[in-house]
């Protein structure tokens, strides 16, 4: 099913796009005759008749245009029919955005205006160009970087969600996006009139909401994230008969370290990852502690760019594809991962980067409320619907404090109910200081939430705590809980394969496994030969990103060392 998104082209209501370029001279800069003759042995002479589309929103890019000569017209278009310009380029300027790293659908149109001659550089080029140019490279990587973030704030290329700001629904495909660092536009259903109209033709179940249309006018209804990722090109199938030297499991820091350093070093790296890039550290609002970032950086920011960095050293991330088990039986010399849809990606060599997920606590009834008023992240999306509200965070450790200080600034007073009796143990001093400075963050200590009442499926209403010293009930008014109750690993995929699990679940490696012993291993190896573990989901790990990313950049020598690698940069 789909719109006609063809026939005309409708006045669209948002912001022109050129309004969302501040740094307009970095993010369209254009490149020098001498810079163009340097670039040319890297792509192809195409030319152009006016008229002729160079690349169209929601298929797959050909890669990154340089324009020799002749005019470009980048307009956006959505799949409600919606077409407005963004900008027209001339000679010396480059068309691309950071999808076409990997050959991504194009999140924007572009069409010639007269005859055009350009430069075609290929993907895999354009990735050896930013290499083999470190000058060059730097200044086309900025503008592809800023490029997909103007599309982003406009909202420009993905698709259009159709349905309340606050309904699970939209949040869930919102965060989906966002994490994800991909373009989307929300329409209100009762106000819009384009939405009005889509849905008088499409008469939604309850079921259905949210709608959501595609670039090229298909309405999905409510879909799940990897019907969506599919949709817009963000998931590709996996080539069925190819062996990667590695495969990572898990895109949080550690997985992302790994891959950025592997794939920088010439190993051919996939990476899977259920959800998003960035792991738990996409859910920081503000990391302090990790080294270079005096003023701290948004978890999301930092894993962003690393997501960007191991594109551009070419490393295959799927995202999102839940890896269910590691066969380590290397009957054909490969280790298989079986992914949500059976398939299967083989490596030679496998990274454990599964991280921790976020325990739940056992509160009765819990599930009911899950996305409805009860989170486990504190982004600005959620943080949206705490405006001037009162709210319940449940935690003493140091994501809860940072959850607390940040959502401190949008609801009206922030409850912060901690099991224990003081702070110290749990979380870091510059936290603590900066949770006492904070006037509408109240303490409630020896305390645990034990009831959440309210409208089942729909909204939470009411949270009831028990005092843990008098054992009395209190009942609070409150519409939004977010639990920071700790993390578990994430490892429940690899049972059954052979790699030793201690007490915890956490992955044993180096001399501290069983098997292990009288073997000289690599400290980041597992039980299994060729099976390495790092980060959060790894015994002994000290969980923090510095961490993690540390152990990423470990693993590869021990990779090289399995693979057998000559090729392996001399340090
Ligand atoms: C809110 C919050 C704030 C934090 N703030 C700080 C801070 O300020 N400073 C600091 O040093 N640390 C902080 N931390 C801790 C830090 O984020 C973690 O130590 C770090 O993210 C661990 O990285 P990781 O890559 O090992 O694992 P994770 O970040 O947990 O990433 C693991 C990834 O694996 C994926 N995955 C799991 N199972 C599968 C599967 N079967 N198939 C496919 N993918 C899978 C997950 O989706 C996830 O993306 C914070 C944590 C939280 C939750």
């Amino acid at each position: 099913m789909g719109v006609d998104a063809s026939t005309e082209n409708k006045t669209d209501v948002r912001a022109p796009l050129a309004a969302a370029f501040p740094r307009h001279e970095q993010t369209f800069p254009a490149l020098a005759p001498q810079e163009i003759a340097r670039m040319r042995r890297f792509g192809d002479i195409r030319t152009y008749k006016h008229g002729d589309m160079l690349f169209e929103t929601g298929k797959p890019g050909l890669g990154m245009f340089v324009i020799l000569s002749g005019h470009v017209a980048i307009t956006q278009r959505d799949g409600l029919g919606h077409v407005t310009p963004v900008i027209d380029q001339g000679p010396g300027q480059f068309l691309a955005e950071i999808g076409q790293l990997s050959g991504r659908p194009a999140l924007v149109d572009g069409h010639a205006e007269g005859d055009v001659d350009t430069l075609l550089i290929p993907p895999e080029r354009l990735r050896a160009l930013l290499v083999a140019e470190a000058d060059l490279g730097e200044r086309i990587m900025r503008a592809l970087i800023l490029r997909r973030v103007s599309l982003i704030q406009g909202g420009v290329g993905g698709p259009v969600l159709i349905g309340l700001s606050n309904s699970s629904g939209v949040i869930r495909l919102q965060g989906f996006l966002t994490r994800n660092g991909y373009p989307h536009y929300l329409l209100d259903p009762q106000r819009d009139h384009d939405a009005a109209e889509l849905i008088a033709r499409y008469s939604p179940s309850p079921t259905d909401w949210p709608l959501v249309v595609a670039p090229d006018g298909t309405v999905l209804r409510n879909p799940g994230e990897s019907e969506l990722a599919r949709k817009m090109g963000m998931l590709r199938s996996i080539a069925k008969d190819k062996v990667y030297d590695v495969a990572v499991v898990g895109s949080g820091p550690a997985g992302l370290s790994t891959a950025v350093y592997a794939a920088s070093e010439g190993l051919s790296v996939a990476v899977c990852d259920v959800r998003a890039f960035g792991g738990q550290a996409g859910a920081s609002a503000r990391i302090e502690n990790y080294l270079g970032f005096p003023t701290g950086i948004s978890g999301l920011a930092l894993t962003a760019r690393a997501f960007n960095q191991a594109q551009k050293f070419g490393a295959d991330i799927m995202i999102p594809v839940e890896v269910k088990s590691l066969d380590c039986s290397r009957d054909d010399g490969a280790f298989g991962l079986t992914l949500e849809d059976g398939e299967v990606l083989r490596a030679r060599s496998i990274v454990i980067a599964s991280g921790a997920r976020y325990r739940r606590p056992e509160i009765a009834n819990l599930a009911d409320f899950e996305g409805r008023g009860v989170w486990y992240w504190a982004s600005s999306i959620e943080a949206r619907l705490c405006s001037e509200q009162e709210i319940v965070l449940v935690g003493g450790g140091n994501s809860a404090g940072q959850a607390a200080v940040f959502l401190s600034g949008h609801a009206r007073k922030v409850y912060m109910v901690i099991r224990g009796g003081g702070l110290g143990a749990s979380m870091s001093r510059y936290l603590i200081e900066r949770i006492e400075a904070t006037p509408n963050i109240e303490l409630v200590f020896n305390t645990e939430v034990v009831g959440l009442e309210g409208i089942a499926d729909a909204s939470l209403e009411r949270v009831r705590w028990r005092s843990r010293l008098s054992g009395e009930d209190s009942t609070i008014e409150i519409r939004n809980l977010f639990l920071f109750a700790g993390a578990d690993p994430a490892t429940d995929w690899l049972n059954g394969c052979g790699v030793m699990l201690d007490r915890g679940g956490f992955v044993v490696t180096g001399a501290q496994s069983e098997q292990n012993q009288g073997r000289l291993v690599p400290p980041l190896e597992t039980s299994v030969p060729g099976v390495f573990a790092v980060g959060d989901v790894r015994s002994g790990s000290v969980k923090r990103v510095g961490g993690a990313i540390g152990e990423g950049a470990q693993v590869v020598a021990a990779l090289h060392g399995f693979l057998g690698d000559t090729a392996k940069p001399a340090l």
